[in-house]
Parts: C-alpha cells; sequence; structure tokens
C-alpha cells in the first residue's frame, strides 16, 4: 500500500481526525489554505474522480453529506465555505486517493486561479 492517505485511514500517519465512521474519515489539511481547511475522504481506496463507478454513487453522496455536517457542526454553515474536489494534474491533484477538500472561515474568491 503506498497510498498517503491509505496510510492516514489505517492510522499508519497521523493526523487530526474530526470525524470518521464506517466509510469515510475527515481530517485537517497538512497545509490549511484557509482558517478551517479539512478534507474528507473514502476509507475504500479511489484514486480520481474518473475511477468512481456506479456502485460508488451513495459513498460519493456520503462525504458530500459529512462535508455538510462537519461544516454545520464546527460553525461554517451559515457564513458558508468552499468545497473542491481537484482531478488529476490541470485539477491540481497532488494525493491519489480521492479528496473533498472544505474550505472556510473567509470569503473564498472566484475564479479559483
Ligand atoms: P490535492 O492537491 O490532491 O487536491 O490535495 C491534497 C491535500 O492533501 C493538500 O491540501 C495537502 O496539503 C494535503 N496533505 C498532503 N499530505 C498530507 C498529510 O500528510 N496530512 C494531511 N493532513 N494532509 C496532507
Amino acid at each position: 500500500m503506498d497510498c498517503l492517505f491509505c496510510k492516514i485511514i489505517a492510522k499508519d500517519i497521523p493526523a487530526q481526525v474530526i470525524y470518521e465512521d464506517e466509510h469515510v474519515i475527515a481530517f485537517n489539511d497538512i497545509n490549511p489554505q484557509a482558517p478551517l481547511h479539512f478534507l474528507v475522504i473514502p476509507k475504500k481506496h479511489i484514486s480520481t474522480l474518473n475511477d468512481i463507478t456506479e456502485e460508488d454513487r451513495e459513498l460519493l453522496g456520503h462525504m458530500i453529506m459529512t462535508a455538510g455536517k462537519i461544516a454545520l457542526n464546527q460553525g461554517v454553515a451559515e457564513d458558508g465555505y468552499r468545497t473542491v474536489f481537484n482531478c488529476n494534474s490541470h485539477g491540481g491533484q497532488t494525493v491519489y486517493h480521492i479528496h473533498l477538500h472544505v474550505l472556510a472561515g473567509k470569503a473564498m474568491g472566484w475564479p479559483p486561479y
């Protein structure tokens, strides 16, 4: 297993875990780009959004629902937040295990480049 996020799931690499259940885990980003920046990842290894299949439909929905619930618990839902999936090089993906970024705590700009 040579995947950084699989190692975080296995607790071989430490992370500030803020939520975990049978299917997903959420932890603070090591290099936050906003006052609050956490990642929601599936425990199932999926390299990129290009690799999701019909059987992952519920899992992806669960990731998004989880992101929203954590945002609510962290008190940032009302002011709002940014969610991002980066895919492959043009998307800016650096870790090849899908993850949903959640950024909050300040007003985000658009476009994102
Ligand atoms: P990507 O660029 O693939 O969309 O996002 C990968 C994210 O993972 C980056 O925001 C990066 O800071 C974060 N990251 C990389 N390595 C680690 C790590 O070891 N621990 C944590 N908590 N986050 C990491």
